[in-house]
């Protein structure tokens, strides 16, 4: 900072505007990260299929310039030249360098999105919830007492991370998005399911969206007959993409009075902040959002994905999480990247991640250690890696499901034989069993017809758990 803008603060007006930049502003920003003219068109390359987009605040104040392109808060929100394989780049990069006409740019990127798995563990099929006879959309019922929404308003979000599994409702496929503007639909539905308790509204992120649009949403889950309802949480990464939603925003105060009003009505509101990253708690503002968000009363509790090349130190998850609660928060969950868009690039296998969260884990006090992980958001549930552990002289992986679609098999430990390269729970083999807890208890026989038996796959045990088989169910 130069002695003259110490001198002349920033305009309070003008400090706080937000403004975004995307795929147009390549050019300028990877001049800035100083990438060469292959990596830049490289980095165009993949842009056209996943989405791009980052703000002032996160350019000007969270990457740090002088590591670009290696900072980690660069990669987590800048596409990276060897993200998607490489000929799919080359032909993206290709077709660009020639000045292809849109239409074909835009055919050559949804083909190339059809094979990152769009939709991971079933969503859109398996957990959408049906009232008098029709599907909901922008619903997902998954476990028993929690129902998370999708608000039509709020299915983007500040900056776009690099890594995310929400990846398809941010491009241009109409078939990939679910989202709704029905609150009176879930209203009636929570109207009849009683054994929900939490309501978690979700995006995209849902703080995109104004106060008077939120309070919309919000308001109708207070009424008195609702009164099963325990918790509205909310779904966002804006404390540490845009801090100033809470703090120099039109309507920060209107926002904050809002989820005051949810505390007086007898509940609690849980921000579920995702912290990529200890930077990003650093920022004053960041610190003032924070403040003014537990003054309402509602309290923060903190997850984030475990990622190769932004997070995947123990001591960077140490630093995370005395940081958050330092703040007053409460750290909840380290999650496996999931099995979709650029996994492959992002993904730390499950001994590395749970070596991580153990190592990171092990420094802390009891305080920070509300964390569960590292968790896989997959098709029968949560499934936590607990351990590696040799039983009777087999290597194992001791699991546990957090959360499942059958209540049943919550906290029951199972073992799937130790593979020091498994990335997610489809590439694991159950140990001492002949199936996981939550696979059916006789396999299904896959129905193929006589005449296509020869072509069958010869290895039909991935078949006993359907979900998890269809890519973009
Ligand atoms: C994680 C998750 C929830 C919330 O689970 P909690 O254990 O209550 O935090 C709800 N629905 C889905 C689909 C989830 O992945
Ligand atoms: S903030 Fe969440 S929904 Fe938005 S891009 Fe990041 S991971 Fe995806």
């Amino acid at each position: 900072m130069t002695d003259i803008q110490q001198v002349v603060p920033v305009p309070r007006e003008t400090a706080g505007r937000f403004r975004a930049y995307g795929p147009r502003h390549l050019d300028m920003l990877a001049r800035r990260a100083r990438l060469g003219d292959a990596d830049t068109l490289a980095i165009r390359a993949v842009a056209t299929v996943l989405p791009f987009r980052t703000n002032s605040y996160v350019v000007d104040e969270l990457i740090d310039w002088d590591a670009a392109p290696d900072d980690p808060i660069y990669r987590l929100v800048f596409p990276q030249p060897d993200m998607l394989p490489r000929q799919d780049v080359d032909l993206m990069a290709g077709l660009l360098s020639e000045g292809a006409p849109q239409p074909r740019i835009r055919a050559a990127a949804h083909e190339i999105r059809m094979r990152l798995n769009p939709h991971p563990a079933g969503q859109l099929v398996l957990n959408a919830p049906i009232l008098d006879g029709s599907s909901l959309l922008g619903l997902q019922h998954k476990y028993p007492e929690t129902v998370l929404f999708f608000p039509k308003q709020g299915q983007t979000c500040h900056a776009y991370c690099a890594y995310c599994f929400r990846w398809a409702q941010f491009v241009d496929e109409p078939d990939l998005k679910m989202a709704t503007d029905h609150i009176d639909t879930l209203v009636a539905y929570l109207r009849r399911h009683r054994e929900v308790t939490s309501v978690l509204i979700t995006g995209g992120d849902p703080m995109i969206m104004s106060a008077a649009v939120l309070r919309r949403y919000i308001e109708p889950l207070l009424d008195p007959s609702l009164d099963h309802l325990e918790s509205i949480r909310i779904g966002t990464k804006s404390l540490g993409y845009w801090p100033q939603r809470y703090v120099t925003d039109p309507d920060a105060d209107d926002t904050l009075r809002l989820f005051g009003e949810v505390t007086l009505a007898g509940r609690t509101l849980a921000v579920m902040a995702h912290y990529s990253h200890p930077r990003e708690l650093d920022p004053p503002a960041a610190a003032d959002a924070i403040r003014r968000i537990r003054d309402t009363g509602a309290v923060i509790r903190t997850q984030a994905p475990l990622i190769r090349s932004i997070n995947d130190e123990p001591a960077t998850w140490m630093s995370l999480w005395r940081s958050q609660v330092r703040a007053g928060m409460v750290p909840y969950y380290m999650f496996v990247e999931r099995d979709t868009g650029p996994q492959d690039y992002f993904a730390v296998p499950l001994a590395r991640a749970h070596e991580i969260f153990r190592d990171a884990y092990a420094g802390v006090s009891g305080l920070c250690r509300s964390v569960r992980g590292p968790s896989m958001s997959a098709t029968p549930g949560k499934v936590c890696v607990d351990g590696v552990a040799d039983i009777a002289g087999i290597r194992v992986f001791v699991l546990r499901m957090l959360q499942a679609r059958d209540p049943a098999l919550v906290g029951r430990p199972f073992f799937a034989r130790f593979d020091p390269c498994a990335k997610w729970l489809t590439d694991l083999v159950p140990a001492f069993a002949d199936r996981f807890p939550f696979d059916p208890a006789v396999p299904a026989v896959p129905c193929i017809p006589a005449a296509s038996y020869e072509s069958a796959p010869s290895d039909l045990s991935g078949l006993w758990n359907p979900g998890e088989l269809a890519p973009a169910s």
